[in-house]
């Protein structure tokens, strides 16, 4: 039998991921990417002495990208390595507190009490119940399509379905946390894991405290190179595997005959296929690639609620801060008018909480002697047409000041070199509608079984990964999705 040939849409981390699947399973697999590089979001920059690693920061569930190695007979410790973060992230309050958030539970349990006065056995207690939803949903929801009967045919998911009362679906994450802890500053630590996938802690269900879990359990970890040698270590496995990179190659059309996917129109040429796989942010795949099939498109699905989108200054400093470390956030003093003004009024809170990262603390050569690299980001709305040059204008003003004012020292003069990543830009460059960082919100119950499927249920042989789809955004999802794909694809 001849081979298959596999073509994907888009070298995101997931398209990446699934060109390693397929091409395990014996598939002839090219992939287009509109841009230069491969990442997407998952890519980096220099300016001037400094490199930057573009969108994520935080890397969690490693397994995920060891599991590539692996599956492909490879030892992950050749192509990527990485180390696990003894503390994961500082945080500091407005009225002076410093939290270290230690990966060892029973550090953090003493730390939180010696901190906030909340006992130890609260904070070990939120831990269990994370715990517990994790086991329940990670089965269900995040490891496998829920579009598929198969899925609910087995007892190990038929056991998760009969405990689904129990993954606390009917409270906000906020109100949950209130439940457990009386120390505001504690709330406001749990109510931040909203934001890992653009949600908000006032309107997600509390079925969303399962991410402190992955984070704890699990551990945080800083690949050696940064972020993006997550993406050029598993380029160079596809690559070792013979999966053909085409870059600079925006697909313009998936071309349909009958309901069956042909192939992909690319720069005029026709590129005959057995399988499709898109990677692409699902809005713009139907409403693009797939613009000549208005009938066929799920409007329920694509008119979901948008996550939150990021703003990030990108400074190079010429000073080193011995008191911030890798993970650092400075919160607002009033968290929830901070997510008001992003959901209800589209706009950027004057008070905003602030995460600086800085790669530099473990990979010291990503910035010159005694300086550092800070990506500081703010969460902002979705792009809906905002006047973000004055949005922006104000945001950074704000930005320095507050940043100036917990350290003590006025930034401005050591930042030597900047630019800047928006929404606009965001979305521009990956191609991800609004700015989105993780394709739809997860502000409802229902927000699961409304993200779409890893496969069309009106045309065959397309299927969907990456972050705008089942199970959902962040890189561990991204590769979940790949992984779906690789298992529907016969
Ligand atoms: P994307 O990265 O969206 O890439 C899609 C690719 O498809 C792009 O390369 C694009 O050019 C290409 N493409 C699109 N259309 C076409 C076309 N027509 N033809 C050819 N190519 C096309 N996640 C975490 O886990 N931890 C974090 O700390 C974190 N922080 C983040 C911070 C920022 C600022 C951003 C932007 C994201 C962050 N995320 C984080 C989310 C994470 O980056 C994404 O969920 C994940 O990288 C999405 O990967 P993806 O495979 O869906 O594709």
């Amino acid at each position: 039998m001849p081979q298959q040939k596999a073509l994907i849409i888009g070298a995101g981390i997931a398209g990446i991921a699934t060109a390693i699947r397929l091409a395990v399973k014996g598939y002839a697999v090219e992939v287009f990417e509109a841009n230069s590089y491969a990442g997407g979001k998952l890519s980096e920059f220099e300016q001037q002495d400094y490199r930057f690693d573009a969108g994520p920061s935080l890397f969690t569930m490693p397994q995920y990208v060891d599991d590539l190695f692996r599956l492909a007979g490879k030892k992950p410790e050749d192509y990527f390595t990485y180390q696990k973060l003894d503390v994961v992230c500082h945080y500091f309050y407005p009225d002076g507190t410093h939290l270290k958030a230690y990966a060892d539970e029973q550090q953090f349990a003493e730390e939180v009490k010696a901190k906030t006065g909340e006992p130890a056995i609260f904070t070990h207690k939120y831990y269990r119940n994370s715990s517990r939803i994790y086991d329940i949903t990670n089965h269900v929801f995040l490891e496998q399509s829920l579009h598929r009967l198969q899925t609910y045919l087995s007892s190990k998911t038929l056991k998760s379905i009969l405990r689904l009362f129990q993954i606390d679906a009917f409270r906000t994450m906020h109100q949950a946390n209130r439940s457990f802890f009386k120390d505001k500053r504690l709330v406001q630590y749990f109510d931040r894991y909203a934001t890992y996938n653009g949600s908000n802690p006032y309107k997600a269900p509390a079925t969303l405290n399962v991410i402190p879990h992955l984070e704890q359990h699990f551990g945080a970890y800083f690949p050696d190179g940064g972020m993006y040698s997550i993406t050029s270590s598993l380029v160079r496995l596809a690559q070792d595997l013979g999966v053909i990179f085409h870059y600079n190659s925006p697909v313009d059309e998936i071309v349909v005959q009958g309901k069956k996917v042909e192939g992909l129109m690319v720069k005029g040429d026709l590129h005959l296929a057995d399988v499709v796989v898109s990677n692409m942010d699902v809005w713009f795949t139907y409403r693009k690639l797939l613009s000549g099939h208005p009938q066929l498109f799920p409007e329920n699905i694509l008119s979901q609620e948008r996550s939150s989108s990021a703003l990030i200054f990108y400074w190079g400093i010429n000073k080193q801060f011995p008191q911030l470390d890798l993970h650092n956030i400075f919160f607002s003093a009033n968290y929830e008018a901070e997510f008001k003004a992003i959901w209800n009024e589209k706009a950027i809170y004057h008070d905003p909480t602030v995460y600086l990262n800085i790669s530099s603390k473990y990979q010291t050569n990503d910035a010159p002697p005694c300086c550092e690299n800070w990506f500081t980001m703010i969460n902002v709305p979705a792009n809906t047409g905002q006047d973000w040059d004055t949005l922006i204008a104000e945001a950074r003003q704000n930005i320095v000041q507050k940043l100036s004012a917990q350290l003590g020292e006025e930034i401005v003069p050591l930042i030597i070199n900047e630019s800047i990543l928006d929404p606009r830009s965001i979305e521009s460059r990956t191609s991800s509608y609004q700015g989105s960082l993780y394709g739809t919100s997860s502000n409802s119950q229902f927000a699961a079984f409304l993200r779409h499927a890893n496969r069309s249920a009106t045309i065959s042989n397309l299927y969907f990964c990456g972050g705008s789809v089942h199970p959902g955004g962040g890189i561990p999802l991204a590769l979940l999705s790949a992984k779906i794909v690789s298992e529907w694809v016969v």
